[in-house]
C-alpha cells in the first residue's frame, strides 16, 4: 500500500500508550498500527507548509522567504520573552500574534533526558510534552498572555537547563525526577508579574509512548542524503520514528517534505 502527502508533524492523543497519527490531505496512517511492519519512505518533492511551493525547505516546513516573512515563523515564537502583542505592538501581523499570544500559557518542566523548563499555549498541553518524548511533566504557571510565560522561562533557564538531548530521549537512557520537588524548588525564582499564577497544586502527567524496542545507538535518517529508506518500524517517541536497524525518523524535522509512504 502507498501513501503520499506533505509530512507535519504526527497528531497525538493521549492513551496507554498515546496513538499516533500521520495526516495527509486525503489519508491517515495510525502510526501504530504499523509497528512490526516495514516501511519504505521515499522523498518525492518539496512542498513549503505556507506558500505550497515546490522550494527547498528551508527551517519549520517553511521555504526561506516564507520563514523571513510568515506571521507564524516570528522569532516570539522560539523566544516567547520576545512577544509584543500585549502592548500592541506588531511584529510581523497583529491580528495573528493576538490571537496567539494573548492567550492562556504554561510554563512547565518536562523530561525527556533530563529536566528542561518549556513554554506552550495551554490548549498544546499535555501535546507539547508528548512531542517533545517528555516521560513526565508538570506546570508551574498559567499565564495569560505569552510573554509572561516568555520571561518566566528566562528566569528559570538560570537555574535549570532549557535544552535535552534527542539521542538520550530514544534510547530510553532516563530516569524518574521528582517534578513537584523541582517546581517547589523554583517557584521563588518566578518573576514579578507571573508569580502570582504559581500552579502548586498540580501533579507529574507521564507519557506511555509505544515502543517495542529501544535502540542501543541511534542514527538519523536524513533524505536530503538518503532519499529512500525501508526498515522496521519498532517504536514512536516525541515526533520520532524508531526502526529496528537503530536508524531514526524525526517527522517533525522533515515537515515540508513530500513522500512517499510504503507499507508491506
Ligand atoms: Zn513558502
Amino acid at each position: 500500500m502507498l501513501y503520499q502527502g506533505v509530512l507535519r508533524k504526527m497528531q497525538t492523543e493521549m492513551g496507554s500508550p498515546i496513538q499516533y497519527f500521520l495526516v495527509f490531505e486525503n489519508d491517515f496512517l495510525n502510526m501504530n498500527q504499523l509497528l512490526n511492519k516495514e516501511l519504505t519512505i521515499d522523498f518525492i518533492k518539496f512542498q513549503c507548509l505556507n506558500c505550497g511551493r515546490e522550494r527547498p525547505i528551508y527551517r519549520q516546513g517553511f521555504c526561506k522567504s516564507c520563514f523571513y516573512e510568515s506571521a507564524s515563523a516570528g522569532d516570539w515564537i522560539m523566544k516567547p520573552e520576545l512577544s509584543t502583542a500585549h502592548l500592541g505592538k506588531e511584529d510581523r501581523d497583529l491580528e495573528y500574534e493576538k490571537k496567539v499570544q494573548l492567550q492562556p500559557h504554561i510554563v512547565y518542566l518536562a523530561n525527556s533526558s533530563n529536566v528542561k523548563v518549556g513554554v506552550t499555549r495551554k490548549t498544546q498541553v499535555p501535546t507539547r510534552w508528548i512531542d517533545q518524548g517528555a516521560h513526565e511533566a508538570i506546570e508551574i504557571v498559567e499565564v495569560p498572555n505569552r510573554y509572561l510565560a516568555g520571561i518566566t522561562e528566562v528566569a528559570l533557564k538560570a537555574h535549570v537547563s532549557d535544552k535535552t538531548s534527542w539521542q538520550k530521549m530514544l534510547t530510553n537512557r532516563i530516569e524518574d525526577v521528582d517534578l513537584k520537588a523541582w517546581r517547589d524548588k523554583l517557584q521563588s525564582s518566578i518573576p514579578e508579574g507571573a508569580s502570582e499564577y504559581f500552579l502548586g497544586e498540580n501533579s507529574e502527567t507521564h507519557m506511555d509512548f509505544p515502543v517495542l524496542q529501544f535502540p542501543e545507538k541511534v542514527k538519523s535518517l536524513n533524505l536530503d542524503k538518503t532519499p529512500s529508506y525501508t526498515g522496521v518500524l519498532k517504536g514512536i517517541k516525541g515526533q520520532y520514528l524508531i526502526f529496528e536497524d537503530s536508524t531514526v525518523f524525526n517527522i517533525r524535522g522533515n515537515e515540508g517534505y513530500f513522500v512517499g509512504i510504503g507499507i508491506s
